[in-house]
């Protein structure tokens, strides 16, 4: 983890957890600096049966590993919205920005609500995430909520290797797809070697 913010060793903190893999080392990596608490929301995953599969994922690791967990639901009509007109944006595009923008602004809500100074996010473990763009969005929502953003690069140093690791170690369900309808792939997946020595597979957890 690259820590990219001078926010105090200690401090309470409301990390954004989208998957069970990115958590299993974006979460211990925070809890080495901070006070974390996870929140597990995404309005953004396309069927009930995934959220099921994905927030499953995420208790399992709670209990191999605990740590304090807030699971936030709704907001399927409002991730409908901003991604509407969007629907044939590449990943890391327009349409990710507002996927990941909704989210943060929901757990900067959601930490001050739970009377918490900052909110973080594991999303930068995967390398298929734009880190620049998810901690300019953090900071945006930061700056707009008045809750400090953690910025953070989770996959240097090994990081998603690390959480790849650790996924498997715990027997983590891991996703073929980032989440939403639009990002679904055909391809057929990879086994972990190729996953761990090519650096991911195509279609990476986030
Ligand atoms: S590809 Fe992933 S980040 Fe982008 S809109 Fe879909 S779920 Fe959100």
């Amino acid at each position: 983890m690259k820590l990219l913010c001078d926010i105090p060793s200690g401090t309470e903190v409301l990390v954004h957890i989208c998957c069970a893999p990115d958590a299993s080392y974006g979460i211990r990596a925070l809890r080495d600096r901070f006070d974390i608490t996870g929140f597990f929301y995404n309005p953004n995953i396309d069927s009930r049966e995934e959220f099921r599969k994905r927030l499953r994922a995420t208790l399992d690791l709670r209990e191999k590993d605990p740590f304090s967990l807030v699971v936030g639901t709704g907001g399927e009509d409002a991730w409908e919205n901003v991604a509407r007109g969007m629907e044939g944006e590449p990943e890391r595009g327009r349409r990710c920005e507002a996927c990941v923008r909704l989210r943060m602004r929901e757990t900067a809500r959601k930490a001050a609500e739970l009377g918490m100074p900052a909110f973080g996010t594991v999303l930068t473990v995967s390398p298929k995430k734009d880190a620049a763009m998810v901690n300019r969005v953090g900071r945006e929502e930061g700056d707009r909520s008045g809750i400090r953003f953690v910025e953070a690069d989770l996959k240097k140093g090994d990081g998603y290797l690390k959480s790849v690791r650790a996924s498997k170690e715990m027997g983590l369900y891991r996703q073929r797809y980032c989440g939403c309808r639009h990002s679904m792939r055909k391809d057929p997946p990879l086994g972990p070697v190729e996953q761990t020595e090519q650096g991911g597979p195509p279609n990476a957890p986030r």
